[in-house]
């Protein structure tokens, strides 16, 4: 039986030293954070950081990645399949199904995926969870990097335990939840804090209830000419792009200017 794996974050534990940070670009290879017109911050998500540590009032960091959820709404909302849940744990995406939709941007409840905005042929981007790395036996390249036990890697039940032992052992020091355990389901990233995380979700009230019965129903609340424009959008960009890219025939704006000169 394949055993569910997880990640535990302790906030109360990081000191913000970014080491996850870098382990995860060098592993994704990921290239330099530059500002751009659709971040917030030049240290927000993005196709170039799959994970951020957030600097919160009291001197406290919160390490910010996909949750990897247990019944995780993007997936659902993925109508070529692009999106897989891993038995291990890991949701991970296959760019060569995706259309560019970007619906699982729309569904996920924490605003995680991310998309290749300055590619001519953009991909959605997010934490794998190292998936390759946990296939070989090892662990996510953030968690070997992180020195300060503020994130750990193991199964997820063993993961949980500890969670609640830390919670009985110092009760007055941590808020009494495990964030992750139950909300929408339940996810393979799990937190104890002694700040509410709260603001880690897009709606603060999200239930317990597992978001892919719940995902169409959402995607219905979007206006109709959104979604059918998406759709045709990535369709018509879905069947160019990809002749374009078999062909080796797309040019980025830097390709072209460097062809120029
Ligand atoms: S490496 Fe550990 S201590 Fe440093 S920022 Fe990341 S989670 Fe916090
Ligand atoms: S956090 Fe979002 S992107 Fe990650 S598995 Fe859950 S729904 Fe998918
Ligand atoms: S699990 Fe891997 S991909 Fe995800 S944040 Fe950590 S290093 Fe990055």
């Amino acid at each position: 039986m394949t055993i569910r794996q997880a990640i535990l974050t302790d906030t109360t534990h990081c000191i913000g030293c970014n080491a996850c940070v870098d382990a995860c670009k060098k592993e994704n290879q990921l290239s330099k954070d530059l500002p751009r017109r659709w971040k917030r911050r030049i240290d927000d998500l993005s196709s170039t950081r799959f994970t951020t540590v957030l600097a919160k009032s009291g001197g406290r960091f919160v390490r910010q990645q996909c949750r990897h959820c247990l019944e995780p709404a993007c997936v659902s909302a993925c109508i070529v399949g692009a999106l897989t849940k891993t038995p291990q744990g890991p949701v991970i995406y296959d760019g060569d199904k995706c259309m560019g939709c970007r619906y699982c941007m729309v569904a996920c409840p924490y605003g995680i995926p991310r998309y290749d905005w300055e590619k001519p042929i953009p991909y959605v981007r997010k934490c794998t969870m190292c998936y390759s790395r946990i296939e070989a036996g090892g662990q996510p390249a953030c968690v070997d990097a992180c020195d300060q036990g503020a994130t750990v890697f193991g199964p997820r039940d063993q993961l949980r335990e500890e969670a609640h032992h830390r919670l009985k052992r110092n009760p007055k020091k941590y808020i009494d939840k495990v964030y992750g355990e139950t909300q929408v389901g339940g996810t393979s990233v799990l937190y104890v804090s002694d700040i509410p995380l709260d603001f880690l979700s897009l709606n603060p009230e999200l239930g317990d209830t597992p978001l892919p019965d719940l995902t169409w129903a959402a995607l219905s609340k979007v206006p109709p000419i959104i979604l059918g424009m998406g759709g045709l959008m990535a369709g018509v960009w879905w069947i160019t792009g990809r002749r374009q890219k078999l062909a080796g025939t797309v040019e980025t704006a830097t390709d072209k200017k460097e062809k120029k000169s």
